[in-house]
């Protein structure tokens, strides 16, 4: 531990948490002026159909590009946005960019007919009592049917607060939106405790699909939750699927949907009409590849 090293020891990490603490809160300034400088934008990645690998849908994925042009990874804001409460504001303007995305592509193009976008919701805004609201609103403003919105929460954020959670997601099945578990397998990975909430979907978190090939006990896991979560009624998206051999795999699993960069990474809204047009079902017609 960096303490029992001495003097120099405590001084190197003083000073590094010191200069940690710095950035955050350099960071945490810079966040409030990036949603008013309208620096956060939206890529989108594809979610297929295991078998036919035509599109299904989309998830909706932010990004943040800083005013000195970097481009940053959510996974390094959206917990700092989280703690100052900036989330809230963040995730409701993340929800009317999804949906008005696809609304124009639904108004613009008959290939987006069927096609849906999930949107990763955070802890804050589940336990937001106006998030019902903020979600009914943002429909009608965008016109978009309630069926093609849906919301990706965490089994954590489900289970910090389990008889609020229900409420909310009750209210949100009411007017007709979608609801999936993301990154299924983190966390209690009680598919029966799940059972208790209106989920229609659920996510098997990359890292059991990313070794699924090396490592047997994964591929197993893999297995067991698809039989039991069809066995619930819900339907099943592979999360991080890179390779044709995991595909395959997934498939004889009989795991419905499949995302990861096998079929796209994440990509601006203007390609994706483009990827859609070629990623349609009369794929399934080609020889496989791979
Ligand atoms: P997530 O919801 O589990 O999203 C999937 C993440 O996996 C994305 O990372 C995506 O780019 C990445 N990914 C997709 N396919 C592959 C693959 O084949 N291999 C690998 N290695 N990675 C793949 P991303 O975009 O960096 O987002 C990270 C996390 O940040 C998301 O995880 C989600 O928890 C959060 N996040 C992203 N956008 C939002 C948002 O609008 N609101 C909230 N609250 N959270 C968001
Ligand atoms: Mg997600
Ligand atoms: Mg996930
Ligand atoms: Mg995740």
């Amino acid at each position: 531990h960096g303490r029992s090293n001495g003097t120099d020891g405590v001084t190197v990490y003083d000073a590094q948490i010191f200069s940690n603490a710095l950035k955050l809160i350099s960071m945490e300034l810079d966040l409030h002026n990036a949603l008013i400088n309208q620096e956060f934008f939206l890529v989108y990645q594809p979610v297929v159909d295991t078998i036919t690998r035509a599109v299904t849908g989309f998830e909706a994925l932010i990004r943040w590009k800083n005013s000195q042009g970097k481009i940053i990874s959510p996974t390094k804001f959206i917990p700092l946005a989280e703690e100052t409460g900036l989330i809230l504001q963040l995730g409701e303007w993340v929800l009317l960019e999804a949906c008005s995305t696809l609304a124009e592509w639904r108004r613009t193009n008959p290939l987006f007919k069927n096609l849906k976008v999930n949107v990763n919701l955070s802890a804050r805004q589940l336990s937001d009592l106006e998030l019902t609201d903020i979600v009914s609103r943002i429909l009608t403003k965008t016109n978009l049917p309630p069926e093609c919105l849906r919301l990706e929460v965490t089994e954590t954020m489900l289970m910090e607060n389990p008889d609020y959670a229900d409420i909310t997601l009750r209210r949100l099945r009411a007017l007709g939106v979608g609801l999936c578990i993301d990154d299924f397998g983190t966390g209690y990975s009680s598919l029966m405790y799940l059972q208790q909430f209106p989920i229609s979907n659920l996510k098997i978190d990359r890292s059991f699909v990313n070794d699924m090939e090396k490592n047997p006990a994964n591929y197993e896991i893999v297995k067991a939750v698809v039989a039991l979560a069809h066995a619930l009624g819900l339907t099943v998206v592979a999360e991080g699927v890179e390779e044709e051999e995991q595909r395959i795999m997934l498939l004889e699993a009989g795991c419905d949907f499949s995302q990861g960069y096998l079929f796209s990474r994440p990509i601006p809204p203007q390609e994706i009409p483009n990827i859609v047009s070629i990623m349609q079902a009369p794929q399934k017609c080609l020889p496989q590849a791979g």
